[in-house]
């Protein structure tokens, strides 16, 4: 049995590239050579004049592009993350009362948020338990499904469809999941995400694909008697956006990484090429773990296991904990599960800019730790 410390993985079996981490997530060195090229006119530059403003109208054109968004669809953007739209949501979103699905630490945030506003009525909440997701069901009292497609924290993945029968906006917190798992516009009204996941950006910044019947519910709120703080006003975004802006001062950098990534996916094949990455690593993943001897996926149902985020548990025999630390000393990083998750597992991004042949050298660089811990 040799030292943990001393467990050093020879350069042939370890992934070019050690980053796995659920975000910040790796970006491309692509990414940042663009970023870098367009630094002297670009970095530093007003966000109220055109060279930004362009930027801007690149990402909102270029998500329309990749997600195939039907006439009447917007993309908005504003400063804050998705935990900033969360807010925002309970002021421009949410009528009166929403229904959520808590299966995880980030779906169950966005219900605290609603919970605690006042000047709302009390969610309904359906939960399952972490590794599987529960399922909306109709009803008449609901104006917002709050569905998640990615949860984060367990790596369950499911599937967006409106519930049978509703006449509520569904809206989606896409965080992880936008860029990297296959959607179909019509099955959602308002489907939000932030750029340090799949689309392998900074963080700091809030996007949503916008139906227009929910840009409708934003005006007829914004409209209304309720008083909302301006960093958290959708019609205020909502107005910035149409002018490829912001309301207040973006960190440009975000934005060009941002671009960069979403037009790599369209110059590839759109969404299919960018999922489709996800899923040949996620093939191997799952493949590996399942003839492991030691490590076996923690989502049950194949078809709730997300293509984004893979959760694998290891048994008794090997510390999963040690793993990732050894992983670090590699120069693999942040394999380390969802800390309230609490179980012996790691968590293993997949994301599209995620070379799938590093998946593949990872889960051998795992086994190559495990065997000399042995
Ligand atoms: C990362 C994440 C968030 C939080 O995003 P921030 O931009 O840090 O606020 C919310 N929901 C999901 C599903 C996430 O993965």
């Amino acid at each position: 049995m040799s030292s943990a410390d001393n467990i050093k993985v020879p350069e042939n079996i370890l992934p070019a590239d050690g980053r796995f981490g659920a975000g910040p997530s790796k970006v491309r060195r692509d990414q940042l050579e663009a970023l870098l090229a367009d630094g002297d006119t670009y970095m530093g530059t007003s966000h109220r004049q055109s060279t930004v403003k362009n930027k801007v109208g690149e990402v909102r054109d270029g998500l329309r592009q990749l997600f195939s968004l039907p006439d009447g669809y917007e993309v908005l953007l504003g400063n804050g993350g998705t935990t900033c739209f969360w807010d925002a949501a309970t002021f421009h979103l949410v009528e009166s009362q929403s229904q959520h699905l808590n299966f995880g630490e980030f779906s169950s945030k966005f219900t605290t948020c609603v919970t605690e506003a006042p000047h709302l009525n009390n969610p309904q909440v359906i939960s399952a338990a972490p590794g599987t997701h529960p399922v909306a069901v109709a009803d008449d009292s609901v104006d917002l499904y709050a569905l998640t497609h990615n949860e984060t924290s367990t790596g369950v993945a499911m599937q967006i469809v409106r519930p049978a029968g509703s006449t509520g906006l569904v809206a989606v917190d896409a965080t992880s999941a936008a860029g990297g798992l296959r959607v179909e516009p019509s099955q959602f009204d308002c489907y939000y995400f932030a750029p340090q996941k799949s689309f392998a950006s900074d963080g700091g910044l809030w996007l949503a694909l916008c139906s227009p019947a929910a840009i409708e519910r934003i005006e007829s709120l914004a409209a209304s008697d309720r008083w909302t703080p301006a960093f958290f006003d959708l019609k205020i975004a909502l107005d910035n956006s149409r002018q490829n802006q912001t309301y207040n001062t973006p960190a440009l950098a975000t934005i060009h990484l941002l671009a960069s990534q979403i037009k790599w996916f369209n110059d590839n094949g759109g969404l299919e090429f960018s999922a489709g990455r996800s899923d040949a690593s996620a093939a191997t993943l799952y493949s590996w773990a399942e003839s492991s001897s030691y490590a076996s996926p923690f989502v049950q149902n194949p078809a709730e296991r997300s293509h984004v985020i893979g959760t694998i548990d290891f048994d008794d025999s090997v510390d999963a904990a040690a793993v990732a630390k050894i992983l670090r000393a590699n120069g693999v990083v942040d394999t380390e599960p969802y800390r309230k998750l609490g179980r012996n597992q790691l968590r293993i991004a997949m994301f599209p800019g995620i070379d799938p042949d590093d998946v593949a050298a990872l889960c051998a660089t795992i086994d190559f730790i495990v065997s000399a811990l042995n």
